[in-house]
């Protein structure tokens, strides 16, 4: 009795292992004064195709809260469709791209740019909420938070960043009478500190810029997103990230100081790990030594403020697992 009971576990624990959810960011559509955050609504129009031949599910954001809480399971996949900023072109070119193809998505808002030339409207935006598209917050102001650092202490730019959530929802409930539930970083930049004003202030999800798919035990502020623009909005470059799997892993060191990168970084999803690559955006890949599945590397001299550093690990199955991280040093430019 109790054997098979393990066993049963077992299966579930490989089964949630397994699963994973890529969320699709846009910003611009059809608009070609911004090539770096615009994507055409024909590789809109083949991404719907391409999930829903593959099998995927298409989840909201109150799906993604459900399976992140542990009140929903996934299957195998899932995809969720997410816009930033709140740009006029959501409404005029992809909304009804969306609409016709039943697909469900979000918009993350920058709150104090509605009604803006260029950005939605409020009844724009009331219009699409009783289509059941969902809102969520995206700042008021669009501040990259981690920067203030530069000339302000720690707690003050924690105030600052709560203030901004807060005045940002205060709006939106006035305008709308809907509570935004979920949180994206402006820029998909964000300090630890964070996690826990927006569990405070109500927030159930937040989301970053950074790649990959997401798996529950990631936890709820940090869920990455795939940025389909670009050279990433093709075919095949969508083929190959929803081809991925989430790499879990723990840190056993992690230290940026006077500009200098440590890490021992301990894999523990895929559980066989055959090869591991280590990459930083400003040095491209990183020498690092892979010992009982730990990963070392340093020290890495770091120049600029932000980086994205990603994990890419293969098991023997050449099955590609990875993870992103946004690393911050707030003595780089
Ligand atoms: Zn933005």
């Amino acid at each position: 009795m109790l054997k098979k009971a393990t066993a049963a576990i077992l299966l579930l624990a490989i089964t949630i292992s397994q699963a994973s959810v890529v969320v699709f960011l846009y910003h611009r559509f059809d608009d070609e004064r911004y090539p770096s955050t615009n994507t055409w609504t024909h590789e809109l129009e083949t991404h719907i195709r391409l999930v829903k031949e593959l099998g995927f599910e298409i989840w909201t954001l109150r799906d993604l809260e459900d399976y992140a809480y542990g009140r929903r399971q996934l299957k195998s996949k899932a995809v969720v469709f997410t816009v930033d900023d709140g740009y006029r072109s959501v409404y005029q070119y992809a909304y009804p791209v969306f609409k016709k193809q039943g697909v469900p998505f979000a918009v993350f808002l920058q709150v104090g740019a509605v009604g803006y030339p260029d950005y939605l409207t409020w009844e724009m935006i009331k219009e699409m909420i009783k289509d059941g598209v969902e809102f969520a917050n995206h700042s008021f102001s669009h501040e990259d938070f981690p920067k203030l650092l530069t000339k302000m202490n720690l707690s003050d730019v924690i105030d600052q960043f709560r203030n901004d959530a807060r005045k940002a929802n205060q709006l939106f409930y006035e305008k709308t009478g809907y509570t935004m539930r979920y949180y994206a970083y402006p820029y998909g930049h964000y300090l630890q500190e964070f996690f826990e004003v927006l569990k405070q202030e109500g927030f159930k999800l937040a989301f970053t810029q950074n790649p990959g798919p997401y798996t529950s035990e990631y936890g709820f502020y940090e869920i990455p997103r795939e940025p389909l623009l670009e050279d990433w909005a093709t075919e095949e470059h969508v083929r190959y990230i929803l081809s991925r799997k989430p790499l879990v892993a723990i840190f056993e060191k992690f230290n940026v100081e006077d500009d200098i990168l440590e890490l021992g970084t301990k894999i523990l999803e895929p559980k066989h790990v055959k090869t591991a690559t280590l990459y930083v955006s400003e040095k491209g890949v990183v020498q690092a030594s892979l010992k009982d599945a730990v990963l070392y590397s340093g020290p890495i001299r770091l120049t600029k403020m932000y980086n994205r550093m990603f994990i890419s690990a293969r098991d023997g199955k050449n099955q590609e697992y990875i993870k992103y991280w946004l690393i911050y040093n707030v003595q780089g430019k």
